[in-house]
């Protein structure tokens, strides 16, 4: 096909929205392009930081989305991992410079070039707008789409595409395994993911929340331990009894209680990406040799990798399955935490 192709979906046109209908075009395909009908899109927190410029200034129009899946319905001459009819997704970027050292090790998120986001950005020629996949198809490089598991259901299977390769990275990074002790902060999109990511590793997991109505569902995703984290002194049992921390909180907040979590030699993951920096206490990194780092999403063939471990697994996302025109309150109850345990929209209704 060499005509561009007539997409729809829901766009923010200003800072703060509200996303409304939207028409737009995608790039013709090309060689190496798939074309796909998307079936589901997954509202991550990161979309609506972006729409609301809570980290800088951002371009519109957006049409925001990273967790994309969906059944290929075309392919470029050149295409050899996927054919018509196949699942797809697509996570939150869609290209990167493919020849710096993280780019070779199969690090595209870190590419020293800057990668390609899914949307927010604009696509490698520089000028066409990259816009995400809150629309009705999708037209991605095939390099940068994985192959989804034939018994996976395509609803919970979008937010793997961000929240759990997000979640997946840094577990499999500190070597998560039996004996280990992880504590997962914030029980949300990502939270979720790392609790069901971790138990299934066969460590012990704790779900540090504000939220205590969640106790019941972390456990049924196989939390062994469910802490409030409201009342003044929650962390002084808990003291050095992690070897993992695991931050997917979305909003501003004191790490030091959760520093004082980990035991010697451990690590604190910083994972949420709320706007304003961080305040370390110098004395809770020493005592300890404590580590804080940083962990973002994850690279190509680590994505394959975990879509193949959920299909073993039979791992997917607890969601909520919305229509477009729900989406502006699905924002409002996602930053209220009001989710179980992420929104993803029906492409059908765009
Ligand atoms: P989410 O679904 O809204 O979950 C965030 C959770 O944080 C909430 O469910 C809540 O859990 C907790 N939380 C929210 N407000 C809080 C507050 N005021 N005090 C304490 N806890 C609070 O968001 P998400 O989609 O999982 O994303 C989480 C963060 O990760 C966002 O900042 C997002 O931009 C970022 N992110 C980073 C990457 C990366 O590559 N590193 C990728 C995707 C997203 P409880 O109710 O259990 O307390
Ligand atoms: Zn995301
Ligand atoms: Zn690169």
């Amino acid at each position: 096909m060499t005509t561009k192709m007539k997409t729809k979906g829901y766009a923010a046109l200003q800072a703060g929205g509200p996303l409304v209908p939207f028409e737009f075009e995608r790039r013709s395909l090309g060689a190496s392009d798939v074309a796909f009908k998307i079936t589901h899109a997954g509202i991550c927190h990161s979309d609506i930081h972006q729409v609301r410029e809570e980290w800088g200034a951002s371009l519109f129009p957006m049409v925001p989305g990273h967790e994309i899946v969906g059944i290929v319905s075309e392919v470029g001459s050149g295409v050899s991992k996927f054919k018509v009819g196949d699942r797809i997704g697509v996570g939150v970027f869609i290209d990167s410079c493919r020849d710096c050292r993280n780019c070779r090790k199969g690090l595209q998120q870190y590419c020293l070039n800057g990668m390609t986001g899914t949307y927010n950005g604009y696509e490698r020629d520089g000028t066409t707008i990259a816009f995400g996949g809150y629309a009705d198809l999708f037209v991605i490089n095939e390099d940068y789409a994985v192959t989804v598991p034939h018994n996976l259901d395509l609803a919970g299977v979008a937010p793997l595409l961000c929240a759990g390769i997000t979640l997946y990275s840094p577990i499999k990074h500190w070597k998560t395994g039996p004996g280990s002790r992880v504590a997962v902060m914030g029980l949300g999109g990502l939270g979720h993911m790392g609790v069901k990511f971790a138990a299934a590793l066969g460590a012990e997991v704790t779900v540090l929340s504000h939220s205590p109505k969640k106790e019941a569902d972390a456990k049924a995703m196989g939390a062994k331990h469910f802490v409030v984290t409201k009342e003044d002194g929650w962390n002084k049992p808990l003291r050095r009894k992690f070897d993992l921390v695991l931050n997917t909180v979305s909003a501003d907040l004191d790490l030091d209680p959760y520093l004082q979590l980990l035991d010697t030699d451990g690590t604190l993951v910083v994972i949420g990406l709320p706007g304003k920096p961080y305040a370390v206490n110098a004395g809770s990194l020493l005592d300890g040799r404590r580590s804080i780092a940083g962990s973002m999403i994850g690279g190509m063939p680590e994505l394959q990798e975990m879509m193949d471990f959920c299909g073993a697994k039979n791992i997917v996302s607890d969601v909520e399955v919305i229509k477009a025109d729900y989406i502006n309150t699905a924002y409002d109850r996602t930053v209220a935490s009001d989710v179980k345990y992420r929104f993803v929209i029906d492409a059908t209704s765009f």
